[in-house]
């Protein structure tokens, strides 16, 4: 996109939520907007640093734990780290991208009490795509940055990342009963308060996935704005996941629509 600067002036300083299912993209979403001067705070990347930074830790061994089972972390854990990043310099100067968090209805309580959020970005995908992105895809991660990749989307040198040159590894809770498992998890204890922040915050949809018929312009965004779309999975037959360069296209657009 031609206005790049444009657009990264215009967000600068935004607080901005993903939501969403895992497998989703939250994490290359966080990346585009880290892209564009955001400050990616991952619960995931906050939570692994600190399990690194201290490995003996009671806590650490807590979280570690119950990560590589895919459970969800606790709230007395997790907020306490996530509101000290957010509250920090870096991002009430430059504006953060939230990514994994919150995952509880308590968690969003606290989040909404201490902060504003601009807008959350809801990335819906239907299920059998999360679970063929995610297994089929053979999903993995960069080390160093946290990067995704997938066999749709491979780093252009096998197990070197892009963006870092970190090392490329497969996620150690991507298989397919932890998956399971943490969508689960999400049904029950995340989605079910979508409405919730619905109620506090503007929620933007931002679909994934299109029909082969379908083209992909501004005009498509505008008719789904201001509504939590559910495509319905029997027409996963026709439908198709963007790619990363159109899945952040499609981002940028909806930024420049919102902001400009
Ligand atoms: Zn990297």
């Amino acid at each position: 996109m031609e206005d790049l600067e444009n657009l990264k002036a215009a967000i600068q300083g935004k607080k901005i939520l993903l939501f969403g299912p895992p497998g989703c993209g939250k994490g290359n979403r966080s990346r585009d907007l880290e892209a564009l001067g955001l400050v990616h705070v991952s619960s995931g990347i906050v939570l692994r640093a600190k399990v690194c930074d201290e490995p003996d830790s009671e806590l650490s061994r807590k979280a570690s734990h119950l990560m590589e089972r895919g459970e969800l972390v606790p709230d007395d854990i997790i907020v306490p780290i996530i509101m000290e990043h957010m509250n920090g310099t870096e991002c009430r100067t430059n504006g953060f991208v939230l990514d994994g968090f919150p995952r509880t209805k308590a968690q969003s309580d606290v989040l909404f009490s201490q902060a504003h959020i601009d807008f959350v970005l809801y990335l819906d995908v239907p299920r059998k795509f999360l679970l063929y992105g995610i297994v089929e895809g053979n999903r993995r991660i960069c080390v160093d940055c946290a990067t995704g990749y997938s066999d749709f989307d491979p780093p252009k040198k096998e197990s070197v990342c892009d963006r870092c040159g970190g090392k490329v590894i497969t996620r150690a809770d991507d298989n397919i009963k932890i998956i399971e498992n943490r969508l689960a998890l999400y049904d029950e204890q995340t989605k079910s308060f979508l409405p919730d922040i619905a109620s506090k915050a503007n929620v933007e949809i931002l679909p994934i996935i299109v029909s082969d018929e379908e083209v992909i312009d501004d005009k498509y965004l505008k008719h789904l704005k201001g509504q939590v779309y559910r495509v319905e999975t029997d027409q996963g037959g026709r439908a198709r996941m963007l790619n990363l360069e159109g899945m952040r296209n499609r981002l940028y657009n909806l930024l420049a629509e919102k902001f400009m």
